[in-house]
């Protein structure tokens, strides 16, 4: 929860988190009446600018607690570390006063990103809050709307961090429908519609659970004379692996479900921006159960787009359910881009570890505008290699594509190359492999927790608003 305040007077027993780089910065806390030998160690650091960062922890009798972040850095990715380490450790409820308006927005992203705890289920909660102490009333505005795209980051980590118990594909199709949108049209295609409509593939992966599968399309057609682009992105609600069970890591398998978590907070926040383009959003859902109705290594299903595809691997289901959607898009929509981005593959934890997404396919200038994203920010991508051979090695034996294929080794490009099978009229194509940025397994970096990160709202939204 935020909360702006205008008046540092009003200022009584709270924390308080003051952000200083130079002497004059100091004037702002002078409501305080800070002691004078307080106040002589910090002009001796300023005037020194040895250290680049430190915190001070002072008592005080009108604050409760007073913190002082000294950092002689700017906005950059070095100070952000930093305070995302030593605000993670602060209380729950917390008041800023930023030194200039410049650090306002980092101070913002941190305290909301850095501290944010999963507690849906916990039934005492600590409800972390922020106020943010302003100067100019000018800044309200853009810290409000700074403030919406952290909540849907945050929307995001919730919807992964949700138990498939509470979250199927039913139960997220729903969350979409009565979400008020200003600027985008909701279809939901029921499990009797997918079959209508000849979705063979997703229909196969879902068909073995109770809760049977969902595609949902979120239309943003702002300007038919606008460039129009598809993305797609999976949500297996939980995912077993089925007859080629998982024989580890299966705790952890409600993770495929993040990736339309994501999408769906990226279509809501782009939902009342001015973009100079048009989005179709296509979300693929379905559970991978355990089930004699479930669908068996060697079938072979014919997909939406008409091509057959041999079952080599029940495991390899995410992509077969984005296939029907990649096709569904791109036959019913007229698209000059196709966007696909899913928890691909567990070898890309390999090539790209926990920083980095992996991109890669034909469309250099789009991918290029990602890669520019990730010097500035820490949502960062890098390249992994694409071209036509890889699409060649997909192809069946005993049916036109196989879902998986084994001697490549380049499993995370093997996975883009099932897709791109299923782009329909040549479309310039991208794909992000966001396997594990978005859950990161490993410490806190950035913005980032250790666990759920919502990975992708935040590029994904400023590249299209940048378009
Ligand atoms: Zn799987």
């Amino acid at each position: 929860m935020l909360k702006i305040i205008e008046k540092t007077t009003s200022l009584k027993s709270e924390h308080l988190i003051f952000f200083i780089q130079k002497k004059k910065d100091l004037e702002k806390l002078s409501f305080l009446k800070l002691d004078t030998k307080i106040t002589k160690k910090i002009h001796k650091l300023i005037a020194d600018k040895k250290s680049s960062s430190q915190t001070f922890f002072l008592w005080n009798t009108k604050a409760e607690s007073l913190t002082i972040v000294f950092s002689l850095e700017n906005h950059n990715r070095k100070l952000i570390e930093f305070l995302s380490q030593s605000f993670s450790a602060l209380p729950s409820e917390i008041t800023i006063i930023p030194n200039s308006e410049k650090n306002i927005l980092t101070l913002l992203d941190v305290s909301v990103l850095a501290r944010y705890k999963f507690e849906k289920y916990k039934t005492k909660k600590k409800n972390i809050k922020t106020k943010m102490v302003i100067s100019d009333k000018k800044l309200k505005s853009e810290i409000k709307s700074r403030y919406k795209t952290l909540e849907n980051i945050i929307l995001a980590r919730e919807l992964w961090e949700t138990p498939a118990c509470d979250l199927t594909p039913e139960a997220f199709a729903n969350i979409v429908k009565q979400t008020k949108f200003k600027n985008t049209k909701i279809k939901v295609f029921s499990d009797k519609d997918i079959i209508k409509k000849k979705m063979w593939l997703i229909h196969a992966v879902g068909k073995g659970s109770i809760n049977k599968p969902r595609m949902v399309v979120l239309e943003r057609i702002v300007d038919k004379k606008l460039p129009t682009i598809g993305i797609v992105w999976k949500w297996i609600v939980f995912d077993t692996g089925w007859l080629d069970i998982k024989t580890k890591m299966m705790y952890e398998m409600k993770d495929d479900m993040c990736w339309a978590g994501t999408l769906f907070a990226t279509m809501k926040e782009l939902d009342d921006k001015k973009l100079g383009v048009n989005i179709v959003a296509c979300l693929c859902l379905a559970e991978n159960s355990v089930s004699g109705e479930s669908y068996r290594p060697s079938d072979i299903i014919t997909s939406y787009s008409g091509q057959t595809v041999n079952i080599v691997n029940t495991d390899a289901e995410g992509r077969l359910v984005m296939a029907d959607g990649i096709s569904y898009i791109s036959k019913n929509y007229k698209l000059d881009k196709i966007m696909t981005i899913a928890t691909l593959t567990w070898v890309a934890l390999f090539a790209m570890g926990y920083r980095y997404a992996a991109i890669m396919w034909n469309d250099k200038k789009f991918m290029n505008k990602f890669l520019s994203y990730s010097e500035q920010n820490f949502e960062m991508y890098n390249r992994l290699p694409f071209d036509e051979y890889y699409v060649e090695k997909t192809k069946s034996s005993i049916a036109d594509i196989d879902n998986l294929t084994s001697g490549i080794y380049a499993g995370s490009t093997m996975w883009g190359a099932f897709l791109y099978n299923f782009v329909m009229n040549g479309e310039k194509y991208t794909h992000l492999d966001i396997a594990w940025v978005a859950n990161n397994g490993y410490e806190p970096y950035g913005l980032y927790p250790k666990g759920t990160t919502g990975f992708g709202v935040d590029s994904i939204s400023s590249i299209l608003q940048s378009i």
